[in-house]
């Protein structure tokens, strides 16, 4: 990994500042035939990054095409040890290009760069080696059966490609969540279409210089900008060359594609959003509880699915613990990706921004108080026409109260004071979402008890976003379908045909 500690040039000034495109058959397209697109504006100053194309059904067409000649031809028939190796190639060239993709993401999304440059472009390499072990060590289950006559027969499992694979990702962690598709997909011999945010697509654009420079085969790796309904997304989810996708999203934008994948039968991989319990007993370690919170809650400007935006605290700490959380708020510094003192970013966009000050205005008419923010903050000049929020505490909302109830998907939390066990656990799972936990006790009998009781596809104790790759990723309820992740990638990205022989 190559994170690099000198100062880095101003994002002013970087090359990455340019036009996204398409990347079809392993071209660059930079005009769509309808000549439809957008400016890439940037989040934390408001200032044009470049053109984006949008591609309409054509586009979307041309890279299935590509993605399915790749999948009858050269891919198709490379060994699963060359196939890796490629991969492999691919992460090393992104750490090789590491201040590339650095600038591209963070112009992109306006977030730290002290935090991309730990977590988004080597986690976005990572997911191209995680994958290969797994895709080379497969293993199926193979049964001998009795038969009247009593020579018998022999069951054995084969898993093959899925095949090609529609890949739609969001904003917050764009390569990141993006190669943790890619990455699985390829190295299990699919191909596949990228549709990238609308807002972030520079560093899907970038991979496609990767792939071709390691020599990845062209039409493996295809990527068509645009928005999502009546736009890429719509047109690539609905393709009929498309034979399964995965998606990461709002819930919304999730039941749409599962409608869309419905025509056909084709089966879809869905991590959708969250309202994240944190909850902290009295018995906790308070520095840990504070440090995990904090970055539960702040990290990424608040835009992490897994993020905290409902904590609960046992009475006897409430107290200490908002006071203490106050103090971590108002200590975050807001400013340009390029500064090292920088400790939060922008929102994404006004959009986002307009919905997550609705928020705040909803939070002080249903009578909360507020502890720390509830507005914008005031920025310098330079930064002024950026999507800045201030990091906002609430306490003392009712439960079914909008602002305790619905993913915002900011930079806040509502806190809640609890007394016992169960109760919390009840108040926990009183969503219809069930993503992710955070528990934070020294009590290990607790811990477990606990952990076992809540409703997620993750619960960390005493951590948070602390991820092994080989482990199960997902959410229960609405937070999503299906999990990727080590083995239970196989799931979504081969099918298995069970082989019956006579004997
Ligand atoms: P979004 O649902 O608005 O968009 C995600 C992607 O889907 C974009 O590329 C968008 O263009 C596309 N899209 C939207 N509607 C579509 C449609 N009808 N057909 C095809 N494509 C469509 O989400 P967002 O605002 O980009 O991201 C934030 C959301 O993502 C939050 O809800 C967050 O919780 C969730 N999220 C979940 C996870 C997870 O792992 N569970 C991770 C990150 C983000």
């Amino acid at each position: 990994m190559n994170v690099q500690t000198h100062p880095r040039r101003p994002l002013t000034e970087s090359a990455a500042r340019r036009d996204a495109a398409h990347f079809i058959n392993g071209e660059f397209v930079y005009k769509s035939a309808s000549g439809k697109g957008y400016d890439n504006i940037c989040p934390f100053d408001g200032s044009r990054i470049g053109f984006v194309p949008e591609a309409g059904r054509e586009e979307v067409d041309a890279a299935v095409q590509a993605a399915r000649a790749a999948l009858e031809g050269p891919w198709g028939q490379m060994s699963v040890v060359e196939r890796t190796r490629l991969l492999a190639e691919v992460a090393a060239e992104i750490n090789r290009r590491f201040d590339d993709f650095l600038e591209a993401e963070c112009l992109d999304t306006g977030k730290p760069m002290s935090l991309a440059a730990h977590i988004d472009i080597p986690r976005g390499a990572a997911n191209f080696t995680m994958f290969t072990d797994v895709a080379k060590t497969i293993a199926t289950e193979t049964f001998p059966m009795p038969t009247p006559d009593g020579a018998g027969a022999l069951n054995y499992g084969l898993r093959r490609p899925r095949g090609v694979i529609a890949v739609i990702s969001p904003w917050n962690l764009p390569l990141l969540l993006m190669t943790w598709k890619v990455g699985p997909g390829l190295a299990l011999g699919n191909t596949v279409v990228v549709k990238p945010s609308e807002s972030t697509p520079l560093t899907a654009t970038l991979l496609g210089e990767v792939m071709n420079k390691v020599g990845v085969p062209k039409g493996v790796y295809n990527v068509v900008h645009g928005f999502g309904g009546n736009s890429a997304g719509q047109f690539l989810t609905e393709h009929k060359g498309v034979n399964g996708v995965t998606f990461t999203g709002s819930t919304k934008s999730g039941e749409q594609i599962m409608l869309a994948a419905a025509h056909g039968i084709r089966p879809v991989s869905l991590e959708l959003g969250g309202k994240n319990p944190g909850i902290v007993f009295a018995d906790c370690d308070m520095d840990k509880a504070i440090e995990g919170t904090m970055r539960s809650v702040f990290a990424n400007c608040g835009q992490v699915c897994l993020g905290t935006e409902r904590v609960y605290v046992q009475r006897p700490v409430f107290d200490e613990f908002v006071a203490r959380l106050k103090a971590g708020a108002e200590g975050l510094k807001l400013g340009r990706p390029e500064d090292p003192a920088t400790g939060m970013g922008p929102l994404i966009h006004e959009v986002h921004r307009k919905k997550v000050l609705s928020y705040y205005a909803k939070a002080v008419e249903g009578g909360a108080t507020v502890v720390t923010g509830g507005g914008v903050p005031e920025m310098p000049a330079e930064l002024a026409g950026g999507s800045w929020v201030q990091p906002t505490i609430w306490t003392g909302l009712p439960d079914d109260h909008a602002v305790v109830t619905e993913e915002i998907f900011g930079p806040c939390c509502h806190i809640r004071p609890f007394d016992t066990e169960e109760e919390v656990i009840h108040l926990a799972n009183n969503t219809p979402y069930g993503l992710a936990a955070a528990v934070w006790t020294e009590n290990l009998s607790r811990a477990h008890r606990v952990a076992a009781k809540l409703e997620v596809g993750i619960c960390w104790i005493n951590s948070w976003f602390l991820r092994d790759l080989r482990t199960a990723f997902g959410g229960a309820k609405a937070s999503g379908i299906g999990r990727e992740g080590g083995v239970h990638s196989l799931e979504f990205y081969t099918e298995i045909t069970n082989v019956c022989v006579k004997l």
